[in-house]
């Protein structure tokens, strides 16, 4: 097994053991934030038919030239109705927003550039052919492959389906992912702390990383540091997609997890990356077994968020089949000066503030990787590179944006 790789390196091996779920068929309504795994193919045109897209009258653009005229209104056609014969030369038809368009018409005009009087109308202004007409398959032509496969559906997918008339779709599967905790120390939240307990607050945070991205989060409970006890628990996951396990895959006396893992035939790709918080990472599948891809995270809070956050996040989004992995990323302006020593790249946790043109990220409070509370108002996490030793402030910074309420402005622009 490799040990000590980049994170770069580390993302790319995962990502290439990584391959999208299969599909499954869902209600289209349900299918928000789901990846297409087929094209959809209209079978409707749409409009279908031309249809008016105002209020007003239907008339022969030639009828309306020499405006104002004063024309027979011949029929009414309400939207959801058709017209009961043709448009003859010199008629004008009442017509609704929606309505199909008679034959023989060829524009409407505008309920306000006209003036009904009894059976007639009164037409105030010339309009040429196709004013306020919507066309038959403006939008959308049958046949036309109007999304491809790994599109992701958005709430104008969805609407779109439904005009479509598609009430099933096929989409990608979403990742469920078996989640252990493990170490003597560690009780759930309801528990005392008394006697140097700690509360298991990793199954809350990573479940919760688990669900931002679509993942199916599934708790197989706190393992003791008992190599019997940490099998039982992971065999119960092997079913899922992805196992992820906190803590017990260091090197540590007690750290169970890795050996218990290569018994259960789990092949080790890699064992540790050059990264602060989170060096002891291990990454391994069961290779044609049909078994999980596993991620073992560190056991400190943050380490813990932060390699899920570059190595589980991205795996899961690829699951689902999503294209687009990554977390937006943008230039900030430091606002403190960062310093470190050479060989591990940090994942600084910035606070992110509008200045101006820039965004200036200063580090949020106790970077220890233990200290979640730091998590909890960071924004973005600050990509100090391995080699670096120094950013002062003014110089500019890449950040991964976790917390995108900080590109929002305070008024809507308009
Ligand atoms: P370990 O990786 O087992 O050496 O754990 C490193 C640190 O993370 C220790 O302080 C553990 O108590 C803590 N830790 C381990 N697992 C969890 C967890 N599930 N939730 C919160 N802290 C944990
Ligand atoms: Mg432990």
């Amino acid at each position: 097994m490799r040990e000590g790789l980049s994170v770069a390196e580390a993302q790319r091996l995962i990502l290439e053991a990584t391959a999208p779920l299969g599909a499954e068929t869902l209600a289209a309504g349900e299918a928000l934030g789901r990846v297409l795994a087929e094209p959809v193919v209209a079978t409707r045109t749409l409009p279908p038919e031309d249809n008016s897209a105002m209020d007003g009258y239907a008339v022969r653009a030639a009828d309306v030239a020499g405006a104002p005229v004063h024309l027979p209104v011949a029929f009414e056609i309400p939207a959801g109705g058709v017209a009961p014969r043709a448009l003859r030369p010199g008629e004008a038809a009442r017509i609704l927003t929606g309505a199909p368009m008679p034959e023989g018409a060829d524009a409407v005009v505008r309920q306000e550039d006209a003036e009904r009087r009894g059976e007639r109308v009164r037409v105030d202004v010339a309009v040429p052919a196709g004013e306020s007409v919507r066309p038959a398959g403006e939008d959308v032509r049958a046949g036309e492959t109007i999304f491809a496969a790994g599109v992701r559906l958005a709430p104008a997918h969805l609407g779109m389906l439904a005009s479509l008339g598609r009430t099933i779709v096929s989409v990608h599967q979403c990742p469920r992912v078996a989640l252990l905790s493990g170490g003597d120390e560690l009780v759930e939240p309801d528990a005392s702390v008394a006697g140097g307990r700690i509360v298991s607050s990793n199954s809350y945070a990573l479940a919760a990383q688990c669900r931002e991205v679509g993942a199916e989060p599934r708790y197989l409970g706190i393992a003791r540091d008992d190599p019997a006890d940490i099998e039982r628990r992971l065999r119960t996951g092997l079913g899922c997609d992805v196992l992820v396990s906190s803590a017990g895959v260091s090197v540590g006396d007690r750290d169970h997890v890795r050996p218990v893992l290569e018994k259960l035939g789990c092949r080790l790709h890699f064992w540790g990356v050059h990264m602060k918080p989170g060096y002891p990472f291990v990454f391994g599948s069961f290779e044609g077994r049909g078994g999980p891809l596993v991620f073992g995270l560190p056991g400190n809070p943050v380490s813990a968020m932060v390699t899920f956050e570059q190595f589980v996040r991205p795996a899961l989004l690829r699951l689902a089949g999503h294209q687009a992995v990554w977390r937006p990323r943008i230039t900030a302006t430091l606002g403190e000066t960062l310093t470190k020593k050479a060989g591990r790249m940090h994942f600084v946790r910035v606070r992110l503030e509008r200045e101006g043109p820039r965004i200036v990220a200063r580090t949020a409070g106790n970077q220890s990787s233990g200290a979640l509370r730091s998590m909890t108002e960071a924004q973005g996490l600050l990509l100090f590179p391995a080699e670096a030793t120094r950013i002062a402030e003014g110089q500019t910074a890449q950040v991964q944006v976790l917390d995108l309420a900080v590109l929002a402005p305070a008024s809507s622009g308009v």
